[in-house]
């Protein structure tokens, strides 16, 4: 039976283990393609952390092919290039595959700097402009294009390639009848429709030679009403094995069902590997999954279940480069897991932004932030046990620091932590008890239940005070606001504020949201207000999906458009469009913000260096405040 750590054969090659890091755009290469030391060390990382496969992210074959400022095999000139990234994944001891593809429509003008091309003239669902279809000698081109670009990825020394056949790109717009209306050759019957990839599949294997490795990735199911399904992929599949592929990588979703592409938090673990087991019974070439699959231990039972043949840890290898090495070594419980949040990855990269890391902040800084020990150690005091406070102290001990922790509460991850307590929220925890854990083999003393006087930093005197002390929900002067049935998100949350059957939630941004829901699970008929048209615009798209299904699931109301003028105890009073309306409630819960906590701010700054991070300088998401803390704490005597 095959674990995680036993070698796997694809075509002519051999992989060291199971673990693979799948092609994840990072937006580490510069606009022309090429790789950049960043792109190079981020893969070279994961290469270090015993991951067995590396594969690489969307190689255009085409600039205009291209849907984000990402990687290209396009021309001879980025061979060089290249080579320098598989000669250091090599030495590293890993696989490394190029991910070639064409985004199609899937991309916009503003990126290629032309209109988009597809199989059919059917405007994006997800990005909103008409490609313009490609003619047969056009098609023929891409084909070409492809095979092209596979035997550059050969010359650049990359031990195969993945034609990606996922996810709403050009080839999966030729697959689907629900993006290929043609009627022409490479339209109408699923033969026609699969003309495409099978044609790309035959100029690869004719100018890469028999033995080059060759995977294919593709959506089981496209979760789009009308798209392709399960029934069709299994035949695909089938034909794609008759025409020589080594490998299968199976995935889900296109851009318009985002959410089975980097499903949030929430969404059961390994979800997609019953869907691969289905694939799996149809061929006889290895089977690869992704799809939230971040703890070894899960990935075990998919193999010993027969469901895979090898384990895609996408995000789970971001959060943690080092998985692989960490389950070798029997400490799984070291690994620093992914929490779905995507508030790094994916939601900074559709702002074409090269991605990072909530609970990483080193993600992309691999080779260019080394942790060098600090000229001297000095005595650090963290105020504040939330992910800003605790990553200062990590970063800090990290490079030689004597650092103490306090913490007003009796636990570590302050409002953070708090967040974890809504529906499918319960990851968040994962992130605090690795950082807790970690500050422990690290040597950093924490003290909970410790609040800080001025007269605590002069006994201790530290030389450099870290001020992370988080923040309080905001109080705007509404009228009414400090009545008895007005309450606020955190206690609801904490269970130290008593609702009522009937609540209005004020503020709909991410703490009113997943606050509105937590009651709403528990029968509360709730309705959240805001000034704004929408609530919930501060989530990402994947999580905004499920949380307005749960919305609609519970029945919570939404007043948008709507200014609060008065909290009167029995409604809160809202002017809706020059409409003033009251909505009947036993309970206000607010979340209509958060101000930093500076009460020991001024009085400390004497006694010592005090360096502000976190929310208690500028209230923002987690991902603001880890990036922050770990950054301070690397800093500390530089
Ligand atoms: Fe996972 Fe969030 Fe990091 Fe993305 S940003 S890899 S979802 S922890």
């Amino acid at each position: 039976m095959p674990t995680l750590l036993s070698p796997l054969k694809i075509g002519n090659i051999e992989l060291k283990n199971r673990l693979a890091v799948p092609p994840m755009v990072t937006c580490y290469c510069d606009d022309d393609g090429m790789p950049t030391e960043q792109f190079i060390a981020y893969h070279e990382a994961r290469a270090r952390g015993g991951f067995g496969l590396i594969i690489v992210e969307d190689y255009a074959v085409d600039r205009d092919g291209r849907g984000f400022w990402c990687a290209g095999l396009w021309k001879d000139e980025q061979i060089a290039p290249h080579r320098q990234l598989t000669e250091r994944v090599h030495a590293a001891g890993a696989k490394i595959f190029a991910q070639i593809y064409h985004c199609g429509r899937q991309t916009s003008a503003a990126i290629i700097g032309t209109q988009p091309v597809s199989a059919s003239p059917l405007p994006c669902p997800a990005m909103g402009e008409v490609p313009r279809e490609l003619t047969v000698d056009e098609i023929r081109a891409i084909v070409g294009e492809f095979g092209d670009t596979a035997i550059r990825a050969q010359k650049a020394g990359f031990d195969g390639v993945e034609i990606h056949g996922g996810h709403g790109y050009l080839i999966s717009q030729f697959m689907s009848s629900y993006s290929n209306k043609r009627t022409d050759m490479y339209g109408g019957s699923l033969q026609n429709r699969l003309r495409f990839p099978l044609e790309i599949m035959a100029d690869i294997r004719a100018k890469c030679g028999p033995d080059y490795v060759v995977s294919f990735r593709i959506s089981a199911d496209e979760y789009v009403a009308g798209g392709r399904d399960l029934a069709e992929t299994t035949a695909i599949v089938r034909q794609l094995e008759a025409a020589g592929i080594d490998l299968i990588h199976v995935s889900a979703g296109t851009y318009e069902s985002a959410w089975a592409i980097i499903p949030p938090l929430g969404v059961r673990y390994a979800w997609i590997a019953d869907l691969a087991a289905e694939i799996k019974r149809v061929v006889s070439i290895p089977v690869q999954v992704v799809g939230r699959i971040k703890d070894p231990l899960i990935a075990e039972d998919i193999l010993r279940l027969g469901k895979a043949d090898l384990i895609s840890f996408g995000r789970g290898s971001l959060a943690d480069p080092d998985l692989p090495r960490k389950y070798a070594a029997g400490h799984p419980e070291q690994i620093r897991q992914c929490i779905g949040c995507n508030q790094g990855c994916i939601s900074i990269l559709f702002l074409n932004q090269p991605i990072r890391c909530l609970v990483n902040p080193s993600l992309g800084y691999e080779g260019t932030r080394e942790i060098q020990p600090a000229a001297r150690t000095q005595k650090v005091m963290v105020i504040g046990g939330g992910p800003a406070g605790l990553e200062a102290a990590r970063g800090a001990r990290l490079i030689g620091h004597e650092v103490t922790l306090y913490e007003r509460a009796d636990h570590l991850g302050g409002n953070f932590q708090v967040g974890a307590i809504p529906p499918k929220k319960g990851e968040l925890t994962s992130y605090v008890t690795w950082l807790g854990e970690e500050l422990t083999r690290l040597g950093v003393t924490v003290h909970l239940n410790t609040p800080v006087t001025p007269a605590v930093v002069t006994e201790q005197r530290p030389d450099v005070v870290v001020y992370a002390a988080g923040a309080s929900h905001a109080r705007p002067p509404i009228p009414g606001i400090d009545g008895p049935t007005v309450v606020n998100a955190v206690d609801v949350l904490t269970g130290k504020a008593t609702v009522g059957t009937r609540v209005v939630v004020a503020g709909g941004g991410m703490v009113g949201s997943e606050t509105a829901l937590y009651l709403a699970s528990y029968d509360k008929k709730v309705t959240i207000v805001d000034q704004l048209p929408d609530v919930a615009l501060e989530e990402n798209s994947s999580r905004r999906y499920f949380l307005m299904r749960d919305f609609a699931t519970y029945g919570v109301q939404f007043v948008v458009n709507a200014t609060i003028t008065e909290f009167t105890g029995e409604a809160v009073r809202v002017d809706q469009d020059g409409q003033v309306k009251d909505l009947p409630c036993d309970t206000v819960v607010l979340a209509l913000g958060m101000n930093p906590n500076t009460d020991l701010l001024e009085s400390i700054r004497d006694v010592a260096e005090v360096i502000v991070v976190g929310d208690a300088g500028q209230p923002g998401d987690a991902l603001k405040a880890s990036r922050e803390g770990f950054a301070c704490g690397i800093a500390i005597g530089r």
